[in-house]
């Protein structure tokens, strides 16, 4: 079981209230609910009620009951469609982690998984045909959201973006990119900073651990908050050397003593040190206050 919050001010139009949902399915699918409620809110917008009844799994499938009132028909059937897509998602995407999945017996017990959560704690699952419906239209591979999704395999061999930052982009603006350290790239020497090609499709999981690309698959690794991350990147290139794979950007992870370094090198202005100070103690009090 898993809880999810924050859905009131996400999806207004689904009469959810300030509580968690809790939902009866591991968090590999919280990514397919999302797209669910998001196509549901935009159908909502036109008036009538909507209730979220039960989400679990059943079969090995994802299932979302819910209830309508007052809707028009077309409304309904759009929903109705955007359900049965998730359903038959769910088929193909691990339920643990969210990666590319299919339906596996373990014992009898039905459950999508990938290839490494197959190899259970106490037996591994046999990868399991069914229950699909030669009618049904949906084709995982035409459907980019199952599509950019990982296989283990895949996830394994991708090179790694460490201390990754979003880059977002304006609006009309190209699509957003990351920033970091790269190893592995093949085109990008080991720990040099740089960008990646536009975002195709990113983890839904907490924290993410993998993005596709225009280009590829990557693996991401350890993430800080921008205001600290930008002190540690100004760190690393005053020191004039490609990042060691494990070591931390900016050489340790005392930023203090990297302000002082910044402040003594003299290459960057004091107003533009003062700046990312500012912003640094801020996101630690928001930090604090978060953590209660
Ligand atoms: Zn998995």
């Amino acid at each position: 079981m898993s809880l999810i919050t924050g859905l009131s001010d996400r999806y207004p139009h689904l009469g959810f209230d300030g509580r968690p949902l809790a939902i009866e399915c591991d968090d590999g699918w919280l990514g397919i609910l999302h797209a669910f409620f998001a196509d549901a809110d935009k159908s909502m917008g036109a008036g009538g009620t909507f209730t979220l009844l039960q989400v679990r799994e059943t079969m090995g499938g994802l299932r979302i009951h819910y209830a309508t009132a007052e809707v028009e028909s077309d409304v309904g059937r759009a929903i109705a469609d955007a359900c049965r897509q998730g359903s038959a998602r769910s088929f193909h995407i691990c339920e643990v982690c969210g990666r590319r999945g299919r339906l596996h017996s373990f014992h009898g017990l039905r459950k999508v998984v990938c290839s490494e959560h197959a190899d259970g704690e106490l037996d591994k699952g046999v990868p399991f045909e069914g229950p699909f419906n030669a009618h049904d239209p949906y084709s995982p591979e035409a459907d980019p959201f199952v599509g950019a999704r990982p296989t283990v395999a895949e996830f394994d061999a991708a090179p790694i973006i460490e201390a990754w930052l979003i880059e977002e982009q304006g609006e009309g603006g190209p699509r957003p990119w990351l920033y970091g350290w790269f190893f592995g790239q093949p085109d990008i020497s080991d720990g040099d900073h740089g960008h990646t090609s536009p975002i195709v499709q990113m983890d839904d999981m907490a924290p993410p651990r993998w993005v596709r690309t225009d280009s590829r698959l990557y693996r991401l690794g350890i993430y800080y908050p921008p205001a600290e991350r930008e002190i540690r990147y100004w760190a690393q290139k005053q020191a004039r050397r490609p990042l060691a794979h494990g070591e931390p950007p900016g050489g340790s992870n005392d930023i203090e003593a990297m302000l002082i370094f910044l402040r003594s090198s003299g290459r960057l202005r004091s107003t533009k040190i003062d700046r990312m100070e500012q912003a640094y103690r801020e996101e630690q009090e928001r930090h604090k206050l978060s953590r209660g």
